[in-house]
């Protein structure tokens, strides 16, 4: 018997978006000299006009932090600075309703993942690190070594409050000042961080949020006066950084791409499983850096696991992002979508077998309906590259050291995930897996307490956790 879900929209009301929008410049508003449209990418409608930030209004928010960090932020203790943290993260809490909705419709998420992850997950980032502003010694840190001054942070449109909370909570935990851009198609919630910052009262200057396009990020990792660089976003604008910030004194940590394996045993708890290869790649419509997006299944249980997926995948439910039923959402621009396209048009032409439920898109926004393809060996593109979209890649291996191979083979190393009963087995696969992340019956789980990053192209350093405050201090790097 199939149950109809009824329509359950949450109220947009709670959401008030000016129709332009300026610069966040030392704790003001600072209009820009031109604009661009914010979409919501479900329905194409104009969201607000976002200022397109310029190497002046760069330049500005410079300033505004080094003379914040110099006159008041550097100067308070640990205890105080964790004060502003705490009072940031239960404004966070307060006005949770409003970021989960501004969240959704800016970037086109299912309202239940930015009412009960990001949003949640962002205030408990800024609880974490207000708990260790003022206990670094008991960190593991050097303490000998003092913040590195004004931080230069870019962050991308697939979670763009968690994103920020990563960069900003731990930079201000450890005494930097921050100048942060978030990503051309979401900055709505930065937007509104910017007010929690002034409801705060944090000092004007410690957070600046200009935003922009990509040569605004330009402006940012080649401004002599950044001291460190924390970037998050494609392995290819990473390596562009890293090219800028090569002959500077600049410190840079840099979370990039993924083709993160989830490699299922013979022996695993099949329908637990299936839930966590859905969850694996169908949360936050794949656009996720460490998503399972390659599925490594043993021969033995293959057509098992495909037909319950199959049979799992028909339940889930495409649509309108703010209705609470929602499990799937928009893609974030047409962009993206197009890329998405391109690349499951590379699976079909190389001869993986394309399967998608029956489910109808609307017909106004970007939309790709969920996708598996099976047949895939390594040599396909769609095994290789990022695709950032809800789409799933299939192999099969015989024996335990033929998944680690395929598991391996790639540039990427930022996640794994193995379902098995076996302690031993899962033991045993952790340690030859070089992932920086490895979920073992679970998957896409998230901690602040939990340091997170990559190997070889994925990146370098590590946020969260202990590790990721040292990231924010000169030379500590225990
Ligand atoms: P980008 O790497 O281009 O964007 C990430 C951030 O960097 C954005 O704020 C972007 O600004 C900014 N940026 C762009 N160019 C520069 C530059 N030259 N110097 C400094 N900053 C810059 O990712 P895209 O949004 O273009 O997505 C492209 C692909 O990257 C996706 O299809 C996906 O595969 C992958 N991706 C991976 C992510 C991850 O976490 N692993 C996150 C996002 C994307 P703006 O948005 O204004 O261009």
């Amino acid at each position: 018997m199939n149950f109809e879900y009824a329509a359950a929209p949450e109220s947009r009301s709670v959401v008030k978006i000016d129709p332009e929008y300026g610069h966040f410049i030392n704790g003001k508003w600072i209009n820009g000299s031109s604009h661009f449209n914010s979409i919501n990418p479900a329905t194409e409608e104009v969201l607000s006009r976002i200022a397109l930030g310029t190497a002046a209004d760069v330049d500005a928010a410079v300033k505004a932090a080094r003379n914040a960090f110099d006159k008041s932020w550097s100067k308070l203790s640990g205890r105080e600075r964790g004060k502003y943290l705490f009072r940031i993260a239960r404004i966070m809490q307060e006005r949770a309703r409003e970021f989960a909705v501004l969240e959704t419709l800016d970037n086109g998420k299912p309202i239940r993942e930015s009412r009960d992850v990001d949003v949640p997950l962002s205030a408990a980032h800024f609880f974490y690190h207000a708990g260790w502003a003022d206990k670094l010694e008991y960190a593991g840190v050097d303490t000998t070594t003092t913040p590195h001054g004004v931080v230069g942070q870019i962050i991308p449109w697939n979670f763009p409050l968690l994103m920020l909370a990563w960069k900003v909570a731990p930079a201000l935990a450890t005494g930097n000042t921050v100048v942060l851009k978030p990503a051309e198609t979401t900055s709505l919630t930065a937007l509104l961080f910017a007010q929690v910052c002034q409801q705060a009262g944090l000092p004007d200057g410690v957070v600046n949020i200009v935003t922009g396009d990509g040569s605004t990020g330009s402006a940012i990792t080649s401004h002599p006066g950044i001291d460190k660089i924390a970037f998050t976003g494609s392995t290819e604008v990473g390596k562009l950084i890293a090219r800028a910030v090569a002959p500077t004194n600049k410190s840079l940590t840099l979370e990039l791409g993924g083709k993160g394996a989830n490699i299922v045993f013979g022996d695993a708890a099949i329908d637990e499983t299936v839930e966590g290869i859905v969850n694996g790649i169908f949360f936050n419509q794949g656009h996720v850096c460490c998503a399972g997006s390659r599925l490594i299944l043993q021969e033995s249980i293959a057509d098992e696991v495909l037909e319950k997926l199959k049979r799992r995948m028909e339940k889930i439910r495409v649509g309108d992002p703010l209705d609470k039923n929602t499990d799937l959402g928009a893609i974030n621009s047409g962009e993206q979508l197009a890329k998405i396209q391109e690349l499951t048009a590379a699976g079909d032409a190389e001869g993986a077998g394309r399967w998608s439920p029956n489910c109808t898109l609307p017909d106004k926004g970007f939309w790709f309906a969920p996708t598996i393809f099976t047949g895939v060996t390594q040599a396909h593109r769609i095994a290789r590259e990022e695709i950032f979209g809800p789409v799933l890649s299939v192999l099969t291996f015989r024996t335990p050291a033929e998944a680690i191979e395929k598991a391996n083979n790639t540039p990427f190393g930022l996640s794994a995930g193995i379902w098995s009963e076996k302690g031993s087995n899962i033991l045993w696969a952790s340690q030859h897996l070089r992932a920086g992340v490895i979920w073992a019956n679970t998957f896409n789980k998230f901690d602040p307490a939990s340091p997170f990053g990559g190997y070889k192209e994925s990146g370098w350093g590590r946020e969260g956790g202990r590790h990721g405050l040292s990231a924010y201090l000169k030379g500590s790097a225990k």
